[in-house]
Protein backbone atom coordinates (compact mmCIF):
# COMPACT_ATOMS: atom_id res chain seq x y z
CA UNK A 1 0.00 0.00 0.00
CA UNK A 2 1.27 3.19 -1.07
CA UNK A 3 0.40 6.57 0.00
CA UNK A 4 1.51 10.03 -1.21
CA UNK A 5 2.21 13.14 0.60
CA UNK A 6 3.54 16.54 0.53
CA UNK A 7 6.43 15.23 2.05
CA UNK A 8 7.24 12.02 0.04
CA UNK A 9 5.40 8.69 0.07
CA UNK A 10 4.69 6.40 2.58
CA UNK A 11 5.33 2.64 1.84
CA UNK A 12 3.28 -0.03 3.63
CA UNK A 13 4.40 -3.70 3.36
CA UNK A 14 1.62 -6.35 5.09
CA UNK A 15 4.38 -8.49 4.78
CA UNK A 16 6.68 -7.07 7.33
CA UNK A 17 4.02 -7.39 10.06
CA UNK A 18 4.56 -9.81 12.85
CA UNK A 19 2.59 -10.93 15.69
CA UNK A 20 3.47 -9.37 19.25
CA UNK A 21 5.17 -12.16 20.77
CA UNK A 22 6.20 -10.78 23.77
CA UNK A 23 6.19 -12.65 26.44
CA UNK A 24 6.72 -9.92 29.71
CA UNK A 25 7.96 -10.80 32.95
CA UNK A 26 5.59 -10.62 36.05
CA UNK A 27 7.12 -8.57 38.92
CA UNK A 28 5.47 -7.93 42.20
CA UNK A 29 5.28 -4.61 42.81
CA UNK A 30 4.13 -4.23 46.58
CA UNK A 31 3.50 -6.61 49.50
CA UNK A 32 1.09 -5.77 52.22
CA UNK A 33 0.23 -7.87 55.41
CA UNK A 34 -2.95 -6.23 57.31
CA UNK A 35 -2.79 -2.85 55.46
CA UNK A 36 1.04 -2.79 56.54
CA UNK A 37 3.71 -2.64 53.78
CA UNK A 38 5.95 -5.33 54.31
CA UNK A 39 9.25 -6.43 52.51
CA UNK A 40 9.42 -9.15 50.09
CA UNK A 41 10.57 -12.53 51.36
CA UNK A 42 13.92 -12.91 49.50
CA UNK A 43 15.11 -15.90 47.46
CA UNK A 44 11.30 -16.47 46.44
CA UNK A 45 10.88 -17.91 50.23
CA UNK A 46 7.29 -18.12 51.29
CA UNK A 47 5.17 -15.12 53.18
CA UNK A 48 4.52 -16.51 56.51
CA UNK A 49 1.63 -14.70 58.24
CA UNK A 50 2.57 -14.94 62.30
CA UNK A 51 -0.64 -15.82 64.24
CA UNK A 52 -3.20 -13.29 64.74
CA UNK A 53 -2.20 -11.88 61.17
CA UNK A 54 -5.14 -12.25 58.90
CA UNK A 55 -4.59 -9.39 55.60
CA UNK A 56 -2.64 -10.34 52.90
CA UNK A 57 -2.29 -8.19 49.75
CA UNK A 58 -0.28 -8.67 46.84
CA UNK A 59 0.05 -5.73 44.27
CA UNK A 60 1.72 -7.44 40.95
CA UNK A 61 2.82 -6.00 36.97
CA UNK A 62 3.17 -7.03 34.09
CA UNK A 63 7.01 -5.51 32.70
CA UNK A 64 5.68 -5.01 28.91
CA UNK A 65 5.36 -1.22 28.79
CA UNK A 66 4.08 -0.76 25.12
CA UNK A 67 0.28 -0.98 25.82
CA UNK A 68 0.06 -1.64 29.28
CA UNK A 69 -3.31 -0.57 29.22
CA UNK A 70 -3.92 -4.08 27.66
CA UNK A 71 -2.40 -5.78 30.01
CA UNK A 72 -4.38 -8.68 31.91
CA UNK A 73 -3.73 -10.28 34.93
CA UNK A 74 -5.38 -13.05 36.95
CA UNK A 75 -4.64 -14.89 40.40
CA UNK A 76 -5.77 -17.92 41.99
CA UNK A 77 -4.63 -18.69 45.59
CA UNK A 78 -4.31 -22.67 46.09
CA UNK A 79 -5.93 -24.24 48.85
CA UNK A 80 -8.82 -21.09 48.76
CA UNK A 81 -9.74 -20.57 45.32
CA UNK A 82 -11.85 -22.82 43.15
CA UNK A 83 -10.42 -21.32 40.32
CA UNK A 84 -9.07 -18.03 38.42
CA UNK A 85 -9.92 -14.62 39.65
CA UNK A 86 -9.53 -12.38 37.00
CA UNK A 87 -8.17 -9.09 37.89
CA UNK A 88 -8.65 -7.48 34.27
CA UNK A 89 -5.65 -4.67 33.71
CA UNK A 90 -6.06 -2.28 36.08
CA UNK A 91 -6.78 -4.39 39.36
CA UNK A 92 -3.25 -5.52 39.73
CA UNK A 93 -3.72 -6.99 43.25
CA UNK A 94 -4.90 -9.73 44.65
CA UNK A 95 -6.17 -9.57 48.74
CA UNK A 96 -7.26 -11.88 50.93
CA UNK A 97 -8.82 -11.64 54.34
CA UNK A 98 -9.14 -13.57 57.57
CA UNK A 99 -7.18 -16.63 56.03
CA UNK A 100 -7.10 -19.55 58.32
CA UNK A 101 -3.99 -21.02 59.27
CA UNK A 102 -2.37 -23.25 56.92
CA UNK A 103 -0.14 -23.57 53.26
CA UNK A 104 -1.15 -21.92 50.31
CA UNK A 105 0.18 -21.06 47.01
CA UNK A 106 -0.51 -17.96 45.02
CA UNK A 107 -0.31 -18.41 41.40
CA UNK A 108 -0.76 -14.92 39.23
CA UNK A 109 -0.17 -14.77 35.89
CA UNK A 110 0.38 -11.83 33.53
CA UNK A 111 -0.88 -11.11 29.49
CA UNK A 112 1.03 -9.45 26.79
CA UNK A 113 -0.80 -6.42 25.21
CA UNK A 114 -2.44 -8.92 22.85
CA UNK A 115 -3.82 -11.07 25.29
CA UNK A 116 -1.39 -14.21 25.13
CA UNK A 117 -0.52 -15.69 28.85
CA UNK A 118 3.35 -15.56 29.73
CA UNK A 119 4.43 -18.62 31.05
CA UNK A 120 6.50 -16.61 33.42
CA UNK A 121 3.96 -17.19 35.88
CA UNK A 122 4.41 -16.11 39.54
CA UNK A 123 4.46 -19.00 42.28
CA UNK A 124 4.32 -17.53 45.59
CA UNK A 125 4.18 -19.64 49.47
CA UNK A 126 2.33 -18.62 51.42
CA UNK A 127 2.07 -19.88 55.47
CA UNK A 128 -0.38 -18.57 57.61
CA UNK A 129 0.76 -19.70 61.14
CA UNK A 130 -1.39 -21.15 63.88
CA UNK A 131 -1.74 -19.51 67.30
CA UNK A 132 -0.99 -22.17 69.74
CA UNK A 133 -5.26 -22.32 70.48
CA UNK A 134 -5.50 -23.10 66.53
CA UNK A 135 -3.61 -26.19 66.71
CA UNK A 136 -4.72 -29.44 66.47
CA UNK A 137 -3.49 -30.17 69.86
CA UNK A 138 -5.26 -27.42 71.04
CA UNK A 139 -8.49 -28.15 69.04
CA UNK A 140 -8.50 -31.32 70.11
CA UNK A 141 -7.92 -30.64 73.60
CA UNK A 142 -10.63 -27.99 73.45
CA UNK A 143 -13.09 -30.49 71.64
CA UNK A 144 -12.36 -33.21 74.32
CA UNK A 145 -12.82 -30.22 77.14
CA UNK A 146 -16.17 -29.41 75.72
CA UNK A 147 -17.55 -32.64 75.01
CA UNK A 148 -16.19 -33.03 79.16
CA UNK A 149 -17.88 -30.05 80.10
CA UNK A 150 -21.28 -31.13 78.34
CA UNK A 151 -20.90 -33.71 79.94
CA UNK A 152 -20.09 -32.53 83.28
CA UNK A 153 -22.58 -30.15 82.55
CA UNK A 154 -25.43 -32.54 82.14
CA UNK A 155 -24.02 -34.96 85.13
CA UNK A 156 -24.38 -31.86 86.84
CA UNK A 157 -27.87 -31.31 86.01
CA UNK A 158 -28.82 -34.90 86.10
CA UNK A 159 -27.80 -35.24 89.56
CA UNK A 160 -29.62 -31.88 90.75
CA UNK A 161 -33.03 -33.29 88.94
CA UNK A 162 -32.29 -36.27 90.71
CA UNK A 163 -31.75 -34.49 93.70
CA UNK A 164 -34.29 -32.25 93.48
CA UNK A 165 -36.49 -35.36 92.55
CA UNK A 166 -35.21 -36.90 95.52
CA UNK A 167 -36.23 -33.44 98.03
CA UNK A 168 -39.41 -33.95 96.17
CA UNK A 169 -40.83 -37.60 96.69
CA UNK A 170 -39.35 -36.67 100.29
CA UNK A 171 -41.59 -33.52 100.83
CA UNK A 172 -44.53 -35.58 98.99
CA UNK A 173 -43.59 -38.92 101.13
CA UNK A 174 -44.23 -36.72 104.40
CA UNK A 175 -47.11 -35.06 103.26
CA UNK A 176 -49.07 -37.85 102.50
CA UNK A 177 -48.01 -39.41 105.95
CA UNK A 178 -49.29 -36.13 106.96
CA UNK A 179 -51.99 -36.19 105.17
CA UNK A 180 -52.62 -40.35 106.49
CA UNK A 181 -51.42 -39.60 110.16
CA UNK A 182 -54.37 -36.43 109.83
CA UNK A 183 -56.98 -38.79 108.09
CA UNK A 184 -56.34 -41.47 110.61
CA UNK A 185 -56.47 -38.93 113.34
CA UNK A 186 -60.16 -37.39 111.83
CA UNK A 187 -61.47 -41.48 111.37
CA UNK A 188 -60.70 -41.46 115.03
CA UNK A 189 -62.55 -38.37 116.09
CA UNK A 190 -65.29 -38.95 113.87
CA UNK A 191 -65.20 -42.79 115.81
CA UNK A 192 -65.29 -41.58 119.22
CA UNK A 193 -67.41 -38.86 118.50
CA UNK A 194 -70.31 -41.09 117.03
CA UNK A 195 -69.69 -43.57 119.81
CA UNK A 196 -70.17 -40.25 121.87
CA UNK A 197 -73.47 -39.56 119.57
CA UNK A 198 -74.73 -43.12 120.74
CA UNK A 199 -73.59 -43.27 124.23
CA UNK A 200 -75.21 -41.93 127.59
CA UNK A 201 -72.74 -39.82 129.16
CA UNK A 202 -73.16 -40.73 132.83
CA UNK A 203 -73.64 -44.55 132.85
CA UNK A 204 -71.60 -45.17 129.51
CA UNK A 205 -74.69 -47.27 128.44
CA UNK A 206 -76.24 -46.62 124.90
CA UNK A 207 -78.72 -44.14 123.95
CA UNK A 208 -82.17 -43.59 122.26
CA UNK A 209 -80.55 -43.15 119.33
CA UNK A 210 -78.39 -46.22 119.49
CA UNK A 211 -81.54 -48.32 119.39
CA UNK A 212 -83.27 -46.06 116.63
CA UNK A 213 -80.10 -46.73 114.36
CA UNK A 214 -79.37 -50.92 115.31
CA UNK A 215 -83.10 -52.07 115.78
CA UNK A 216 -84.83 -52.00 112.53
CA UNK A 217 -82.14 -54.85 111.15
CA UNK A 218 -82.36 -56.87 113.96
CA UNK A 219 -86.10 -56.66 113.80
CA UNK A 220 -86.20 -57.59 110.47
CA UNK A 221 -83.97 -60.10 110.86
CA UNK A 222 -85.99 -61.84 113.65
CA UNK A 223 -89.18 -61.54 111.87
CA UNK A 224 -87.52 -63.63 108.63
CA UNK A 225 -87.57 -66.60 111.60
CA UNK A 226 -91.20 -66.47 111.28
CA UNK A 227 -91.99 -65.47 107.68
CA UNK A 228 -94.39 -68.08 106.29
CA UNK A 229 -92.00 -69.21 103.34
CA UNK A 230 -89.64 -70.30 105.74
CA UNK A 231 -90.43 -73.31 108.31
CA UNK A 232 -91.74 -71.41 110.75
CA UNK A 233 -90.55 -72.57 114.21
CA UNK A 234 -92.87 -73.49 117.01
CA UNK A 235 -93.17 -70.31 119.07
CA UNK A 236 -91.21 -70.32 121.93
CA UNK A 237 -88.23 -72.45 120.23
CA UNK A 238 -86.67 -70.03 118.10
CA UNK A 239 -83.28 -68.56 119.42
CA UNK A 240 -83.76 -65.58 117.14
CA UNK A 241 -86.32 -63.93 119.20
CA UNK A 242 -85.58 -60.51 120.40
CA UNK A 243 -86.59 -59.41 124.59
CA UNK A 244 -87.43 -56.21 125.41
CA UNK A 245 -86.91 -55.64 129.11
CA UNK A 246 -87.75 -52.09 130.86
CA UNK A 247 -86.07 -51.82 134.58
CA UNK A 248 -86.96 -48.95 136.87
CA UNK A 249 -85.24 -48.62 139.71
CA UNK A 250 -87.86 -48.79 142.64
CA UNK A 251 -88.76 -45.27 144.75
CA UNK A 252 -85.79 -43.87 142.97
CA UNK A 253 -86.92 -40.13 143.68
CA UNK A 254 -86.05 -40.74 147.73
CA UNK A 255 -82.74 -41.72 146.87
CA UNK A 256 -81.83 -37.85 145.64
CA UNK A 257 -84.04 -36.44 148.00
CA UNK A 258 -82.56 -38.48 150.84
CA UNK A 259 -78.99 -38.24 149.86
CA UNK A 260 -78.78 -35.60 147.32
CA UNK A 261 -78.34 -35.75 143.16
CA UNK A 262 -75.08 -36.95 143.26
CA UNK A 263 -75.80 -40.24 145.14
CA UNK A 264 -78.61 -40.72 142.48
CA UNK A 265 -76.28 -40.76 139.97
CA UNK A 266 -73.38 -42.81 141.59
CA UNK A 267 -76.58 -45.73 141.61
CA UNK A 268 -77.07 -44.96 138.02
CA UNK A 269 -73.61 -45.70 137.12
CA UNK A 270 -73.31 -48.61 139.54
CA UNK A 271 -76.59 -49.93 137.53
CA UNK A 272 -74.13 -50.53 134.36
CA UNK A 273 -72.07 -52.90 136.13
CA UNK A 274 -75.51 -54.64 137.33
CA UNK A 275 -76.91 -55.44 133.93
CA UNK A 276 -73.30 -56.24 132.73
CA UNK A 277 -73.71 -59.46 135.14
CA UNK A 278 -76.91 -60.41 133.78
CA UNK A 279 -77.20 -59.48 130.22
CA UNK A 280 -74.36 -60.43 126.92
CA UNK A 281 -72.22 -58.38 126.09
CA UNK A 282 -73.87 -58.19 122.55
CA UNK A 283 -77.06 -57.81 123.68
CA UNK A 284 -78.15 -53.89 123.37
CA UNK A 285 -78.12 -51.98 127.21
CA UNK A 286 -79.81 -48.72 126.55
CA UNK A 287 -80.12 -46.16 129.46
CA UNK A 288 -83.68 -45.18 128.18
CA UNK A 289 -84.96 -42.57 130.63
CA UNK A 290 -83.69 -40.96 134.31
CA UNK A 291 -83.54 -44.09 136.20
CA UNK A 292 -85.15 -46.47 133.51
CA UNK A 293 -82.82 -49.26 131.51
CA UNK A 294 -84.29 -50.94 128.07
CA UNK A 295 -82.19 -54.06 127.67
CA UNK A 296 -82.90 -55.88 124.01
CA UNK A 297 -81.60 -59.49 124.43
CA UNK A 298 -81.08 -60.56 121.26
CA UNK A 299 -81.06 -63.85 119.55
CA UNK A 300 -82.55 -65.50 122.53
CA UNK A 301 -85.43 -68.14 123.00
CA UNK A 302 -88.45 -66.03 124.94
CA UNK A 303 -88.46 -69.22 126.81
CA UNK A 304 -85.38 -67.48 128.97
CA UNK A 305 -87.07 -64.37 129.21
CA UNK A 306 -88.67 -65.12 132.36
CA UNK A 307 -85.05 -66.20 134.25
CA UNK A 308 -83.74 -63.04 132.63
CA UNK A 309 -85.82 -61.05 134.34
CA UNK A 310 -85.48 -62.39 137.95
CA UNK A 311 -81.88 -62.56 137.50
CA UNK A 312 -81.96 -58.23 136.36
CA UNK A 313 -84.38 -57.90 139.60
CA UNK A 314 -81.94 -59.94 141.91
CA UNK A 315 -78.65 -58.41 140.61
CA UNK A 316 -80.41 -54.74 141.95
CA UNK A 317 -81.75 -56.01 145.01
CA UNK A 318 -79.33 -58.75 146.25
CA UNK A 319 -76.24 -56.13 146.53
CA UNK A 320 -76.21 -52.57 148.28
CA UNK A 321 -75.11 -50.28 145.89
CA UNK A 322 -71.82 -47.94 147.49
CA UNK A 323 -72.72 -44.12 148.31
CA UNK A 324 -69.39 -42.00 149.13
CA UNK A 325 -68.76 -42.37 152.62
CA UNK A 326 -68.83 -45.60 152.68
CA UNK A 327 -72.82 -45.26 152.75
CA UNK A 328 -74.71 -48.78 151.14
CA UNK A 329 -77.86 -48.61 150.08
CA UNK A 330 -80.32 -51.09 149.26
CA UNK A 331 -82.24 -50.83 146.17
CA UNK A 332 -85.01 -52.58 144.25
CA UNK A 333 -86.01 -52.54 141.19
CA UNK A 334 -89.20 -53.69 138.89
CA UNK A 335 -88.90 -55.35 135.30
CA UNK A 336 -91.54 -55.18 132.30
CA UNK A 337 -90.74 -57.65 128.79
CA UNK A 338 -91.89 -58.49 126.27
CA UNK A 339 -90.69 -61.33 123.11
CA UNK A 340 -90.93 -60.04 119.99
CA UNK A 341 -92.58 -60.97 117.76
CA UNK A 342 -95.00 -61.42 120.08
CA UNK A 343 -97.59 -63.58 118.01
CA UNK A 344 -95.11 -66.49 115.73
CA UNK A 345 -98.13 -66.97 113.50
CA UNK A 346 -98.48 -62.79 112.76
CA UNK A 347 -94.91 -61.46 113.31
CA UNK A 348 -95.33 -58.19 111.34
CA UNK A 349 -98.79 -57.15 113.16
CA UNK A 350 -97.01 -55.24 115.82
CA UNK A 351 -93.27 -53.70 115.00
CA UNK A 352 -90.00 -53.72 117.59
CA UNK A 353 -91.59 -49.91 119.18
CA UNK A 354 -95.06 -51.19 120.20
CA UNK A 355 -93.37 -54.23 122.01
CA UNK A 356 -91.21 -52.07 123.84
CA UNK A 357 -94.70 -50.22 124.61
CA UNK A 358 -96.00 -53.57 126.01
CA UNK A 359 -92.80 -53.87 128.22
CA UNK A 360 -93.78 -50.67 129.85
CA UNK A 361 -97.39 -51.76 130.33
CA UNK A 362 -95.43 -54.79 132.03
CA UNK A 363 -93.27 -52.74 134.08
CA UNK A 364 -96.35 -50.55 134.93
CA UNK A 365 -98.11 -53.81 135.97
CA UNK A 366 -95.00 -54.69 138.28
CA UNK A 367 -94.81 -51.22 139.72
CA UNK A 368 -98.97 -52.09 140.86
CA UNK A 369 -98.21 -55.21 141.98
CA UNK A 370 -95.75 -53.74 144.57
CA UNK A 371 -92.15 -53.47 143.00
CA UNK A 372 -89.60 -55.77 143.43
CA UNK A 373 -91.12 -58.02 140.55
CA UNK A 374 -91.34 -58.45 136.92
CA UNK A 375 -94.07 -58.77 134.78
CA UNK A 376 -93.56 -60.12 131.06
CA UNK A 377 -95.58 -61.22 127.76
CA UNK A 378 -94.61 -64.14 126.67
CA UNK A 379 -96.70 -64.88 123.29
CA UNK A 380 -99.71 -63.55 122.25
CA UNK A 381 -102.48 -65.09 119.54
CA UNK A 382 -104.92 -63.73 117.44
CA UNK A 383 -107.43 -64.94 114.78
CA UNK A 384 -105.82 -61.83 112.63
CA UNK A 385 -103.78 -58.76 112.82
CA UNK A 386 -106.68 -56.20 113.44
CA UNK A 387 -107.85 -58.42 116.23
CA UNK A 388 -104.22 -58.37 117.90
CA UNK A 389 -103.99 -54.66 117.77
CA UNK A 390 -107.46 -53.81 119.14
CA UNK A 391 -106.02 -56.75 122.16
CA UNK A 392 -102.72 -54.78 122.39
CA UNK A 393 -104.81 -51.70 123.89
CA UNK A 394 -107.13 -53.98 126.26
CA UNK A 395 -105.54 -53.84 129.99
CA UNK A 396 -102.91 -56.48 130.48
CA UNK A 397 -104.62 -58.63 133.31
CA UNK A 398 -107.89 -58.13 130.69
CA UNK A 399 -105.94 -59.42 127.10
CA UNK A 400 -105.01 -62.63 129.36
CA UNK A 401 -107.73 -63.39 130.51
CA UNK A 402 -109.22 -63.58 127.28
CA UNK A 403 -106.61 -66.66 126.62
CA UNK A 404 -104.86 -64.76 123.98
CA UNK A 405 -101.67 -63.93 125.64
CA UNK A 406 -99.69 -65.57 128.00
CA UNK A 407 -98.74 -63.15 130.76
CA UNK A 408 -95.63 -64.48 133.22
CA UNK A 409 -95.60 -62.51 137.16
CA UNK A 410 -92.84 -63.34 139.47
P1 LIG B 1 -91.06 -45.49 141.05
O1 LIG B 1 -90.73 -46.53 142.03
O2 LIG B 1 -92.52 -45.32 140.84
O3 LIG B 1 -90.30 -45.61 139.82
O4 LIG B 1 -90.65 -44.11 141.72
P2 LIG B 1 -89.37 -43.26 141.33
O5 LIG B 1 -89.14 -42.30 142.42
O6 LIG B 1 -88.24 -44.15 141.00
O7 LIG B 1 -89.88 -42.57 140.04
P3 LIG B 1 -90.18 -41.10 139.66
O8 LIG B 1 -90.50 -41.08 138.21
O9 LIG B 1 -91.17 -40.51 140.62
O10 LIG B 1 -88.85 -40.32 139.93
C1 LIG B 1 -87.71 -40.53 139.13
C2 LIG B 1 -86.68 -39.55 139.60
O11 LIG B 1 -85.44 -39.82 139.01
C3 LIG B 1 -87.01 -38.14 139.31
C4 LIG B 1 -85.77 -37.51 138.83
O12 LIG B 1 -85.41 -36.38 139.63
C5 LIG B 1 -84.74 -38.57 139.04
N1 LIG B 1 -83.77 -38.57 138.02
C6 LIG B 1 -83.97 -38.67 136.65
N2 LIG B 1 -82.79 -38.63 136.03
C7 LIG B 1 -81.81 -38.53 136.96
C8 LIG B 1 -80.40 -38.45 136.92
O13 LIG B 1 -79.78 -38.48 135.87
N3 LIG B 1 -79.69 -38.36 138.07
C9 LIG B 1 -80.34 -38.35 139.24
N4 LIG B 1 -79.61 -38.25 140.37
N5 LIG B 1 -81.68 -38.37 139.33
C10 LIG B 1 -82.43 -38.49 138.22
MG1 LIG C 1 -88.41 -45.44 139.39
MG1 LIG D 1 -89.25 -44.12 136.21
Amino acid sequence: MLFGGARGLLVIDPDRFAPWTYQPPLVISELRVDGVERALPAHGGPIVLAPGERGLSLAFASLDYSQPGRNRYRYRLQGLDAGWIDAGALGRAAAYTNLSPGGYQLRVQGSNRDGAWSPHELLIDVDVRAAWWQTRWALALAAIAAVGLVGSIVSMRTRLLLRHRRVLEARVLERTQALEAATAELQRKSVELEEASLTDPLTGLRNRRFLDRQMPADAALALRHYEPLTDAPTPGESDQDLLFFLIDIDHFKRINDAHGHMAGDAVLEQMRGRLQQVFRATDYLVRWGGEEFLIVARGTPRGRAAALAERARQAVASQAFELEGGLRLAQTCSVGFSAFPLCPALPRALDWRSAIDLADAALYEAKEAGRNAWVGLLNADAPSEDALRQDVRRPLDCWAGSGRLTLLRS
